[in-house]
This record gives structure tokens, C-alpha cells and sequence, in this order.
């Protein structure tokens, strides 16, 4: 099976349907027990000290793991993710480019996914078929998201891990909709959590994945994963097709509309405040001036570097919030 690396969600129902395996360079890079040394083979390439160690990181796993074609988002994702494609372009690898459009307008979304089908061959029937066959697994997402804001059965890493998951399935479909549902299984039998804060977690999924288990220990827990609940596509059933389906994903375009959705869930899930995670050296932590001044409920802005997890600050930090809102909200 040929396979592709992508370095975020993308239209993976066009991949699938040339039967590539899709691997998503970012959790490759992130769920590797060595993962700083990816970090070293950009910085020893010459990567600068003071770029978001996600790009040094895919740039890493291209190189060790010999990834020979990768889909580029060159447009409506990261501004560092164009630079990075030029680099491994000229490593000799190649790059299929894809873009969101700039202007969230459906006629530009369904030019981008046009044009990227193009570059496979058109075979649209198939795409819409394989997007039938995924809707399947993305149900079992919704229902782990469930079971965690509704009947808080599921841990905060738990909601991540198995939203995550499904920008490239774990590059096995089969495998992973067989892992989904055991899982959901286990978290239905157990009893229910009992933290007493509900938080929301926003921004860039963590380097620091630890901060699930961490704030469960503080009384609270993350029951909303902004980036990873988009990348499962919570709403595709609404979608007549792929371009609506697409249309719809917060996660490419301003920051007002990502907060349209943003807000509807904090009202919807109860959430009593927000962490906001940003990444050291990345566009988006501007956004946070924004997204503080919408928000009426509490936000801590958290950032995190090369680290993968939480560092004394941080937790000191977190501390000091769940402190801070516990006693607002009158647990002890
Ligand atoms: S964290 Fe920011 S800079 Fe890094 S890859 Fe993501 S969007 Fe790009």
C-alpha cells in the first residue's frame, strides 16, 4: 500500500479513495517515545531554535521514516507549513498542495477540493462512498465525546485521544473502528467521574498531553477539545457532500467564526472556564487577545515549547486557576 504523510486534517476521503495509507505526520511525531530526536534532526538541518517544534517535529519523521509523498496545506493552516514544504520539495519529496480558501465560501471550498482530486484522479463516487464508510467511525467519536460532557464517563485525554485520532484513523480504518468501539465499551461500564470543574480546552492540541491527567487531579476536567472535536467532524452527518462537509470545519478559518462554535459548547456542556493552549514561537498565540475579550467566562492562556510534558510553571499555573474557580464556584 503506497502511503502519504499529511501535517493536518485534510480532505483524507480523496486519499482513501486512491487506497494510500494516510499517516498523519503529527502524531507520528508526538506519540514517539524518542520524540525530541526528531525535533534534533530539523534543528541539526538547520531549523531554526526559534520555530513551533510541531514543523521541526514532521520535518523529523519525513526524514527518519523515509516518507516519500506528503499532501502540503499550504493555505488556511499554518503560515510555517509553507516554508517546510519547500524545504522537503527540495529533499525530494513529493508534495501534493492543498489549501483552504482564505474567504470561508463554499464555491472556494469546493474549487480547493476539486483541484485536489484532480492531482489523484476523479473518483468521485468512490470519495463519497468512503466518506458513507467514515461517518460510521465518526459516530463512534461523537460517541466517546458523549460519554464524556454527558454522562462523564470518559477522561479529558481519553475525549482527545479518540477525536485526534481521526485525521488519519490511526492509518488503518478497520483496525482503529474495532479499537473505537472496545473502547467505548470499557468507558460505558464504568461509574461516572467525579470532578466538580467542567473545562474546555482550546487551541492547538498539546504537546503536553499530560495536562489531562493533571487537571483530573486538581478537581477538574476537560470535558471539550475544541481543534480535536473539528477534526473528528462532529457535524458531517449534516453535510449533503464532501464540499459541505469541509465547508463547515472551524479549525482553518478566523477566529470569530471558530467562536461561534466555541461559544455554543461552552453554554451547551456547561464549561466553567478555558484553558487556552498556544504553541511557543506560533502565529496563532496572537489570537488569544481576541479570544479572551469574547469569552465571559474564565480563559487561562497556557503555552507550550519542545517539551512534551507540563513544566513546574505551568502546573503551578493550573494550580492556581482550578484554586482560583473552585472557590467561585463554591466547592470547598
Ligand atoms: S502550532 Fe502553530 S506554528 Fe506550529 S504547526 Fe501548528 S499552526 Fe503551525
Amino acid at each position: 500500500m503506497k502511503k502519504i504523510g499529511i501535517t493536518t486534517t485534510v480532505p483524507i476521503e480523496v486519499l482513501l479513495a486512491e487506497d494510500y495509507k494516510v499517516i498523519d505526520l503529527n502524531n507520528e511525531f508526538i506519540t514517539s517515545d524518542d520524540y525530541h530526536h526528531y525535533i534534533d534532526i530539523a534543528e541539526k538541518d538547520g531549523f531554526p531554535k526559534s520555530l513551533c517544534a510541531w514543523i521541526k517535529g514532521i520535518y523529523g519523521v519525513c526524514i527518519e521514516k523515509g516518507i516519500k509523498e506528503i499532501v502540503g496545506v499550504i493555505g488556511g493552516d499554518c503560515s510555517n507549513t509553507k516554508s517546510l514544504v519547500e524545504v522537503l520539495k527540495n529533499k525530494g519529496i513529493k508534495i501534493y498542495p492543498f489549501s483552504y480558501p482564505t474567504n470561508r465560501r463554499l464555491s472556494l471550498v469546493k474549487n480547493e477540493i476539486d483541484n485536489f482530486t484532480k492531482l489523484f484522479g476523479e473518483n468521485s463516487k468512490k470519495i463519497e462512498e468512503i466518506r458513507k464508510e467514515l461517518g460510521e467511525i465518526r459516530d463512534l467519536a461523537i460517541d466517546i465525546d458523549k460519554l464524556t460532557y454527558i454522562d462523564n464517563k470518559a477522561t479529558g485525554f481519553e475525549n482527545h485521544l479518540y477525536q485526534i485520532s481521526l485525521s488519519d484513523f490511526n492509518g488503518d480504518i478497520l483496525e482503529f473502528k474495532k479499537d473505537i468501539i472496545k473502547k467505548r465499551e470499557e468507558i460505558e461500564n464504568r461509574k461516572p467521574l467525579k470532578q466538580n470543574l467542567r473545562l474546555a480546552y482550546i487551541g492547538v492540541p498539546p504537546m503536553t498531553a499530560d495536562i489531562y491527567d493533571f487537571l483530573e487531579t486538581l478537581d477538574a476536567r476537560v470535558v471539550y477539545n475544541e481543534v480535536q472535536r473539528e477534526f473528528a467532524f462532529p457535524r458531517h452527518h449534516k453535510a449533503k457532500n464532501i464540499y459541505e462537509q469541509y465547508y463547515d470545519y472551524t479549525y482553518p478559518y478566523d477566529v470569530m467564526f471558530r467562536l461561534e462554535e466555541i461559544k455554543k459548547q461552552i453554554t451547551h456542556r456547561k464549561i466553567d472556564a478555558v484553558i487556552h493552549y498556544t504553541q511557543s514561537f506560533c502565529h496563532k498565540a496572537i489570537e488569544h487577545i481576541v479570544i479572551n475579550k469574547e469569552l465571559d467566562v474564565p480563559v487561562l492562556n497556557i503555552e507550550g515549547d519542545k517539551l512534551n510534558e507540563l513544566d513546574a510553571r505551568t502546573k503551578l499555573r493550573l494550580e492556581a486557576f482550578t484554586d482560583m474557580l473552585l472557590d467561585r464556584k463554591g466547592v470547598y
